[in-house]
């Protein structure tokens, strides 16, 4: 009953719903050590039902409200996010086991911008107009859909389940959301923000659990217009299948392989802070990490060494003190790591630094840490080579020209994000236009400006979020046509 009382519960209709006795809890682990620190409720039909009545109820007031009025709702959420940023990192880096001055300045942070960025777009979000000479003018009105699904993933809880929550309420839908079931905690505490800052009952519903469960029957009600989803490219593959039948509209956020191309005139300094932040920073648990590193040969030997140097004095350890890298999510994620590890060096692999799990002392003695690993000699149509790992697992190669370079980028079925380091800019435009990703950084990385369309093509996902994208992706266009 104990466990009943402090477990992580679902937000519906504007309350924390007290689960039944014969509810099912989750385990909530905390991967820095190991252990079990809490419960949280694994959702039903049930509670998928209640959440669909409460947006239904909620939703003619909410598309209605003066959109002054709306963006207040979401700036007032900003505003408690940012006020509850300590409180809200020591959680997320507990859930997730990242450094929690990361979760400081970035996770917390971008997600109280993503509301706030997003009470300021709903007030300049403009609909088209097209006359037909003398004739007669067409104009565009955009209406909310109605209730929508956003489902999100681990690696940067708050972070992207604002990102998608914060445009679909903007654009007057209500929402029914699901956090990972494995790092459920700050989705909870937004829930009790929600509730502090007024926003209307029924407008956004948390339901928790796990994805096969809830997630799949949110994905199938008939009731939910659109899904929005970020995860793996098989999980996105299902959520197509189940919602494509239905004529839903969806937005997927896929997984990557992203290359780094490190060219002989790039800013030395620059380029070797940018090239180990990108395969490494989370623990490489970003879908943007640079996972697949390129070196221009004329300086491949310098520049491997040089990155090795680095990568080795990384700070590995209890997420809640001062490191660069903390534990991975889970212990099922760690040892695929360790596996993908194992398979690097069955096709060849020479492990330059780490390859193994760590093992901590005191609290965090169980905790689930693997070496920062990087790994050379391996040909691009390699597993290695081909598959997201999602760790801190990063292999360089040398390439000849830029014709090899590109081949090498574009050579697997991702096409998520890339970067591009060289003081030659002609060079970089070009290469920008002839890279298949969604993504193209110059002389830098994971350098965020909220307006610009964010996405990947190929097995990466379908759709942009982002700016104007994610308004368009929440309301249904109608053109009417006026005759004079
Ligand atoms: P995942 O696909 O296992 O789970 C993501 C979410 O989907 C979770 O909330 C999960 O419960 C839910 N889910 C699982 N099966 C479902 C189903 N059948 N129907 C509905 N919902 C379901 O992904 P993950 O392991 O949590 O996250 C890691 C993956 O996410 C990586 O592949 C990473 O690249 C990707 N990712 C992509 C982006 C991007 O913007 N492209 C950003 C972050 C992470």
């Amino acid at each position: 009953m104990a466990a009943l009382d402090s477990c992580i519960r679902n937000y519906i209709n504007g309350e924390m719903v007290q689960p039944p006795a014969d509810a099912r809890l989750l385990d909530n682990i905390e991967p820095a050590t190991g252990q079990v620190y809490g419960k949280l409720v694994d959702s039903t039909d049930g509670d998928l039902e209640a959440a669909v009545a409460a947006a239904e109820a909620a939703q003619p007031n909410w598309r209605a409200l003066d959109l002054e009025e709306r963006a207040r709702h979401l700036e007032r959420i900003a505003a408690l996010i940012e006020k509850n940023l300590d409180s809200l990192a020591e959680a997320e880096s507990r859930d997730n086991g990242k450094p929690v001055a990361l979760a400081r300045s970035v996770d917390i942070p971008r997600a109280a911008a993503n509301f706030r960025f997003f009470a300021r777009a709903i007030t300049q979000f403009a609909s088209e107009s097209h006359a037909m000479g003398e004739r007669a003018i067409n104009y565009t009105l955009r209406a909310p859909l109605g209730i929508v699904g956003c489902i999100s993933p681990w690696n940067l809880p708050l972070y992207l389940f604002t990102w998608k929550i914060a445009p679909a309420l903007a654009a007057g839908n209500c929402v029914i959301a699901k956090p990972s079931e494995v790092t459920p905690k700050t989705a909870a505490l937004l829930a009790e923000i929600c509730r502090d800052a007024g926003l209307p009952a029924g407008v956004l519903n948390i339901l928790h659990g796990r994805g096969s469960g809830i997630g799949s029957a949110l994905v199938a009600h008939p009731k939910i217009k659109a899904i929005s989803f970020t995860g793996g490219t098989a999980t996105g593959a299902q959520i197509a299948a189940a919602a494509a039948p239905r004529f839903k509209k969806l937005s997927l956020e896929l997984g990557g392989k992203n290359p780094t191309l490190v060219f002989a005139d790039c800013d030395w300094e620059k380029a070797l802070d940018g090239v180990l932040r990108a395969a490494f920073s989370n623990q490489g648990q970003i879908c943007l990490c640079g996972s697949r590193i390129y070196v221009e040969a004329s300086i491949y030997t310098d520049f491997q060494a040089a990155l090795l140097g680095r990568v080795r004095q990384l700070r590995v350890g209890d997420p809640l003190t001062e490191v660069d890298q903390g534990a991975l999510v889970s212990a099922a994620h760690m040892d695929k790591v360790l596996k993908a590890i194992a398979l690097a060096q069955e096709e060849g692999g020479q492990i330059l630094c780490g390859g193994e799990r760590l093992q901590m002392d005191g609290r965090c003695r169980d905790g689930y840490f693997v070496a920062p690993t990087l790994i050379e000699g391996l040909p691009i149509d390699c597993e290695t080579n081909q598959q997201e790992i999602f760790g801190p697992v990063a292999t360089i190669q040398p390439f000849a020209d830029e014709e090899e370079a590109l081949r090498l980028a574009n050579g697997t079925g991702y096409g998520l994000a890339t970067s591009i380091w060289s003081q030659n800019l002609s060079r970089c435009h070009r290469l920008a236009g002839q890279l298949d990703f969604g993504i193209v950084w110059i002389n830098c990385w994971m350098q965020r400006d909220l307006r610009t369309p964010f996405g990947g093509m190929k097995d990466s996902g379908v759709g942009r979020e982002g700016g104007w994208e994610a308004l368009r992706f929440f309301t249904e266009a109608k053109n009417v046509c006026v005759d004079y």
